[in-house]
Order: structure tokens, then C-alpha cells, then sequence
């Protein structure tokens, strides 16, 4: 390749035009979602704002993320809300998603939280508990009719999306998943 060719490949490629190009796109992608319904290219507009939201979802639950405070699933836990549960021993509780992304998409959580309000919190005491979370994961599974293929999936902080601060694991399944997810 000519010292010209690989000198514009090194500028296209370097951080400052990636920046660039991502601040320029962030702005564009905010403004289509904006515009009225009709003038909007359906599944990438529903992909951009449902993306948006998310974010902006994580991000803001985030910010209450350590200051212990009970969570919906403390009212799922002490029945207080309704809920569809499916599985429950003395220390977890498995209950369907209320949104859910897979025909089974169920979460499995610790009836007690004990500073587990995300898997980056976790300490050596927590060993056990994780443990009964991911063979709970697979009876839940066998439960759900699922045990051939299913995914289980914890997201952790608000760059994964996490948007309710006491660990859970999502348990999905019931269709083909695809690799890598988004
Ligand atoms: P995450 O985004 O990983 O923190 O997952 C939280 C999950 O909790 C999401 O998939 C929500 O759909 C789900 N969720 C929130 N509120 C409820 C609820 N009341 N009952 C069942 N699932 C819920």
C-alpha cells in the first residue's frame, strides 16, 4: 500500500474521527426519533429510541444503585405487588418478566439481597448464594421446558442496561437465540 493510501487510513481510523462520527451520529439519531411517526423508518426508529430509553433508564437508576434502598423486586419478594412466580425455595424466587424478550423469560432473584444490588458487588460470602442462583437457574429451566437451550443473562451496571439494583438473573429461552447479543 502507497505511504498516501496508509496515511488516510490511519487518519479515517483514528480516535478523533471515531469520536467525531459518533457525536455526530448520537445528535441524528435523537432528532429522527423525534420526528412525527408517519416520516420515521419503523424498525430503526423503535430500535434507536427503545435503545435510547434504555440507556437513559440505566443511567438514572444507577444513580440510587448503592444507597439501599428497596427495589420493585423487594415488593415482588413480599408479595405486595403481583407477580407470576414459578419457582421458589427458601432463598430465591423465580417470577415471570413483565417484559418479556423470549416466549420464557423468567428472573430469578435472592430473597435477600444483602448488598447484592448488581454482580460487581459481590464477596467471597456471596459464593454460596451464587451458586444456588445458577443451579436454581437450570431447575427453573427443566421447569419451563426449556433445558435444551436457554440463556441465562445478568446485567451488570448501566453499561449492560441494568435497570433494577437487586441481582438477578434473566432466564431466557423457548426460541432461537443468536450470538452476539446486542
Ligand atoms: P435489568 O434491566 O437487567 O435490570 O432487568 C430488570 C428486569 O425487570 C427487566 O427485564 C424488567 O422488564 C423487569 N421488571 C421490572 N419490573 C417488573 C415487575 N414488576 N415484574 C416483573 N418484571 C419486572
Amino acid at each position: 500500500m502507497s505511504s498516501e493510501k496508509s496515511n488516510a487510513l490511519r487518519f479515517f481510523l483514528s480516535p478523533q474521527v471515531f469520536s467525531f462520527c459518533t457525536s455526530l451520529c448520537a445528535p441524528i439519531a435523537r432528532s429522527i426519533a423525534r420526528c412525527p411517526a408517519t416520516l420515521r423508518p419503523k424498525r430503526f426508529v423503535h430500535h434507536i429510541t427503545a435503545s435510547i430509553n434504555e440507556e437513559a433508564a440505566a443511567k438514572a437508576s444507577a444513580t440510587t444503585a448503592d444507597n439501599d434502598a428497596p427495589t420493585i423486586f423487594d415488593k415482588i419478594i413480599a408479595k405486595e405487588i403481583p407477580s407470576t412466580i414459578v419457582y421458589e425455595d427458601e432463598k430465591v424466587l423465580a417470577f415471570r418478566d413483565i417484559s418479556p424478550q423470549a416466549p420464557v423469560h423468567v428472573l430469578l432473584i435472592p430473597k435477600i439481597r444483602d448488598g447484592l444490588t448488581q454482580l460487581g458487588k459481590a464477596e467471597p460470602r456471596h459464593s454460596e448464594i451464587l451458586g444456588h442462583l445458577l443451579y436454581a437457574a437450570k431447575v427453573v429451566a427443566e421447569k419451563e421446558g426449556i433445558a435444551d437451550g436457554f440463556r441465562v443473562v445478568i446485567n451488570n451496571g448501566p453499561d449492560a442496561c441494568q435497570s433494577v439494583y437487586h441481582l438477578h438473573l434473566h432466564i431466557l429461552g423457548g426460541r432461537q437465540m443468536k450470538w452476539p447479543p446486542g
